[in-house]
């Protein structure tokens, strides 16, 4: 075509990013190749920020807590087949974790996947992904691109947020049609999550019954977090004095520490709550589904915007189905003054078990062993983010995770990172490098030597941006611990043993980042203080003893029981 027939034409790549820039996506986390190269290409010559990893599940963990931080879809962008599939593990995990996110993937020519003819990465994409995401969409024609994205942006975001697939053919991406024509193919949306707002009579139900709590408790899940609603969150809590427990990544909500915590009378608190406020938090098996360790006779208020989470683990006495800004706007209303107050009795009762537990806590930081063992060099790592509130953590491992989601503090809503609904390891470098590239302010990431390996390669990708991130392994050489002897006198390593000689600092000097060892707490202190003021990609090595750290940190008992003696 001449110059002038280029003018007056579109392809679908044009109509691709022109569809994302419309809908304000300002970043894709993605792996180039076939047929998707030119369509990142295209996004960074438009502005687009593009954000190119080594292994398209960082990519897609990435893109979810871009989603989950931003309250926008987070954007993944990945190749046929192979890329495909490893992307969908993210997508899977955003979708588990209602995080919205969209996974734009190429794929091969339909009518030779069809027919299984054997093409250049065969698969019929849409099919694979749809019993792991929230939907999955295909465009088939250059002028329902508009619409596909739209669909698919706002189906991730609307209600509970999740997981899209969306299935873009090269030959869609390929097509050609005229550019005025393609241009008015794409639209903005209109209100992408509207609120929702419950009904007034189950807001009276709700006050009603926690009016009568004489031992009421709030859960804080990520749900919480994700909404956005901080200050009303405050407002409610200090207004009715209730006491709250923060599931992990709600952490920071209100400022752990704050008065009403009764993060370290978790256990005291749910034995003994009556009236319970679920508030974005799922009854799943991270709450024992409502079962063991709560009180039986416990009556459950949900706040939650999906109407099918109700009564999936425990009948919902009070179910308020909406936004949780919008929940609270009409409790707010509709509560007379004074009307929910938590009795002081109860108050003091957890007041008194915190003070007991936090004293416990703080006597088993004060040990220093040598060599070092987890709370030693997780306290060292509390202790500069502390001074530094602003700086995202990011966790995964076994013991890396259990331990310090205990020992290290937050202060500061949605900064804590972790493995999530699922407890899966891999988010490390992903979830580092989007909360760096969303927020522009440092992360540290706290990582079992174990969970570190899942997604250790975008290292490089953390130094090619230069970002700050300060990755903190917890080394022990191994899953769980690094002291365990091979099976039936084998030659081989143990299934859980990894090398405990790696030297994971020497990883990152590759790449150009500065590496260290530490052996103490003391080095870990040192070497975390200089890395986030030198604001560069940084990794500390942390030795760990190999005997320190327990078989699947705190949930052993989900490990099924034979006959025992497999050593
Ligand atoms: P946690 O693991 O922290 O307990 P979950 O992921 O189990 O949290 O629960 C989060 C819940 O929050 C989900 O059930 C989801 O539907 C809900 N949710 C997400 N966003 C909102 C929102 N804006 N308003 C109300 N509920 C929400
Ligand atoms: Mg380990």
């Amino acid at each position: 075509a001449s110059d002038e027939d280029r003018a007056e034409l579109t392809d679908g790549y044009h109509l691709v990013v022109d569809a994302l820039k419309l809908n304000d996506v300002e970043t894709i986390y993605g792996v180039v190749g076939i047929p998707i190269t030119d369509l990142a290409r295209l996004a960074q010559a438009e502005g687009i920020r593009y954000v190119g990893f080594r292994h398209e599940s960082n990519a897609g963990h990435a893109a979810a807590i871009a989603g989950y931080l931003t309250k926008k879809p987070g954007i993944a962008l990945t190749v046929s087949a192979p890329g495909f599939l490893n992307g969908l593990v993210a997508l899977a995990n955003a979708t588990t974790n209602c995080f919205p996110m969209v996974q734009i993937s190429g794929s091969s020519e339909r009518h030779l996947v069809d027919l299984k003819q054997g093409d250049y990465e065969e698969m019929d994409q849409l099919a694979a992904a749809q019993p792991f995401v929230k939907a999955a969409y295909r465009i088939s024609r250059v002028e329902d691109i508009g619409r596909g994205i739209a669909r698919a942006l706002r189906t991730a975001i609307s209600g509970r947020p999740g997981g899209v697939y969306l299935d873009i053919p090269a030959a869609v991406l390929g097509s050609i049609m005229p550019a005025e024509e393609g241009a008015k193919t794409l639209s903005r949306l209109v209100d992408p999550a509207p609120r929702q707002l419950p009904a007034p009579e189950a807001v009276d139900r709700a006050i009603e019954l926690l009016a009568s709590a004489e031992r009421p408790l709030v859960v804080l899940g990520k749900g919480a977090a994700y909404a956005q609603a901080d200050d009303k969150i405050k407002q409610f809590i200090e207004s009715t004095g209730i006491p709250y427990a923060p599931m992990s990544m709600a952490k920071g909500l209100l400022p752990d520490g704050h008065p009403q915590s009764a993060a370290a009378a978790r256990s005291l608190a749910l034995k003994r709550a009556d009236v319970v406020v679920l508030m974005g938090a799922r009854l799943n098996w991270l709450l024992n589904h409502g079962e063991r360790g709560w009180n039986p006779d416990a009556q459950f208020i949900q706040i939650d915007i999906e109407p099918k989470e109700m009564d999936s683990n425990q009948p919902i006495a009070a179910p308020l189905v909406g936004d949780i800004e919008s929940v609270l706007d009409a409790l707010a209303e509709r509560t007379k003054p004074g009307q929910i107050a938590a009795p002081q009795a109860w108050k003091d009762e957890l007041a008194a078990k915190t003070a007991d537990n936090v004293a416990k806590m703080a006597k088993r930081l004060e040990a220093d062993p040598h060599p070092m063992q987890f709370m030693g060099a997780l306290k060292a790592v509390r202790d500069v983010l502390r001074e530094r509130p602003e700086v995202y953590l990011v966790n995964e491992g076994a013991n890396a995770l259990d331990i310090a989601r205990n020992v290290i503090d937050m202060q500061v809503p949605r900064h804590r990172l972790d493995s999530g609904t699922w407890g899966v390891m891999g988010i490390g470098m992903g979830y580092a490098i989007a909360a760096a590239v969303e927020s522009g302010q440092p992360v540290v990431a706290v990582e079992g030597d174990s969970a570190f390996g899942f997604s250790g390669m975008d290292l490089e990708t953390i130094c090619r941006y230069n970002l700050p991130v300060v990755t903190v392994i917890m080394n022990n050489g191994g899953v769980y611990k690094g002291d365990e002897a091979p099976g039936g006198g084998s030659s081989d390593p143990a299934p859980t043993a990894l090398m405990s000689a790696a030297r994971h600092d020497q990883m990152i000097e590759a790449f150009g980042g500065k590496g260290y060892r530490a052996t103490t707490p003391a080095e870990i202190t040192a070497a975390l203080t200089e890395a986030l003021a030198a604001g560069g990609p940084a990794l500390i090595d942390c030795v760990i003893d190999p005997s320190a750290g327990t078989e699947s940190g705190h949930i052993a008992h989900l490990n099924p029981k034979g006959l025992g003696n497999f050593g």
